[in-house]
C-alpha cells in the first residue's frame, strides 16, 4: 500500500465569474520517508494542494489518502509550518510548543509534556531562548520554534509552505541543514513548497513542478539523484546539478513563463 496518494484531484473555487478550476487532475504518490519539494508560479495552486494533504481543504473531486485512509480533516499526523511562523505572540517559545503538545496529548503527565517540549526546543537549538516571546526572536529563531512545535506532535508528514522564504541567505542555509538532520533522524515524510530551485535541489528526493493555473497540474517530476548526506558545495559544483537547475529554470521561465512574476 502506498503511503500518501493524491489521486485525480481537482479543485474548483466559486468566483464572481463562475466556478474556476484551480487544480485539474493531480496525481502523485509519495513514499514514506520521502522529501518532496513543490515548485510553480504564484497562484498555481501549491498551497491549495498541500492544504488538501493537511486536511484544511478538501478536493472537489478525487481523493487524498494517507496509509489508505482518505484525508477529510486536519490531524496531528500531518503538521504544517508556514512562512510567517504563526506563533502566538503573547506566549514564550516554550509555551508556544507546550500549547500544541497539551492540545494533542492532554492525557500525558506534566513531566512527559515538559520533557517533549524541552527535547524539541533543544533539537532546534533554542534551549537558551525558551523563555523569550516571538517579538524577541529573530526570523530564523521564530521558524525554529514553529518547526519544534510541529515536530513535538510527532507527525508522520511535515508540510512546509515556503518556510524559509522570509529569511536571509545564511539563516536559510542553516535551517535547511537542520531540517535535513531532523528529517533523517525522525524518518519523516516532508512536502515543502519553495520558490527557490537551489533549495529544492539541495533538499528534495523529487521536485514536483506545476504548470500555471487556472487548471494547473503536475507538469513534470524531477528525480534528484544526489547521494545523502549531501555536501552542498560538492553537488553545486557538479554538472548534474547545473543540468537539473537549467531544466527546472527552463520549465518555469520558458515553458511555463508567467508574466506576473
Ligand atoms: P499558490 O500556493 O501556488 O500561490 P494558492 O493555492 O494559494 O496558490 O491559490 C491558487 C489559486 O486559487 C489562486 O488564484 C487563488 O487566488 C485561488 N484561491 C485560493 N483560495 C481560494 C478560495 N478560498 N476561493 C477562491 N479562490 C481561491
Amino acid at each position: 500500500m502506498s503511503f500518501l496518494t493524491i489521486d485525480r484531484v481537482t479543485k474548483v473555487y466559486p468566483t464572481p465569474n463562475g466556478p474556476t478550476t484551480i487544480l485539474d487532475g493531480i496525481d502523485l504518490t509519495v513514499n514514506e520517508g520521502e522529501f518532496i519539494c513543490l515548485i510553480g508560479h504564484s497562484g498555481c495552486g501549491k498551497s491549495t494542494l498541500l492544504n488538501m494533504v493537511s486536511g484544511f481543504n478538501t478536493p472537489t473531486s478525487g481523493t487524498v489518502t494517507l496509509n489508505g485512509n482518505p484525508i477529510i480533516e486536519p490531524g496531528p499526523d500531518r503538521m504544517m509550518v508556514f512562512q510567517n511562523y504563526c506563533l502566538l505572540p503573547w506566549l514564550t517559545a516554550y509555551d508556544n510548543v507546550y500549547l500544541a503538545v497539551e492540545s494533542v496529548y492532554p492525557t500525558y503527565t506534566e513531566a512527559q509534556k515538559q520533557a517533549i517540549v524541552r527535547e524539541h526546543l533543544e533539537m532546534v537549538g533554542l534551549t537558551e531562548s525558551a523563555t523569550k516571546k516571538p517579538g524577541q526572536l529573530s526570523g530564523g529563531m521564530k521558524q525554529r520554534v514553529a518547526i519544534a512545535r510541529a515536530l513535538a506532535i510527532k507527525p508522520q508528514v511535515l508540510i512546509l509552505d515556503e518556510p524559509f522564504g522570509a529569511l536571509d541567505a545564511i539563516t536559510k542555509e542553516e535551517l535547511q541543514d537542520e531540517l535535513l538532520t531532523i528529517w533523517t533522524q525522525h524518518k519523516l515524510t516532508v512536502l515543502m513548497i519553495t520558490h527557490d530551485i537551489d533549495e529544492a535541489l539541495y533538499l528534495a528526493d523529487r521536485l514536483v513542478m506545476m504548470t500555471n493555473g487556472p487548471a494547473a497540474t503536475i507538469g513534470e517530476v524531477l528525480e534528484i539523484p544526489f547521494d545523502r548526506p549531501r555536501d552542498r558545495e560538492k553537488i553545486m559544483a557538479s554538472s548534474t546539478y547545473m543540468e537539473l537547475r537549467n531544466y527546472a529554470l527552463d520549465f518555469l521561465f520558458n515553458r511555463y513563463a508567467h508574466l506576473d512574476d
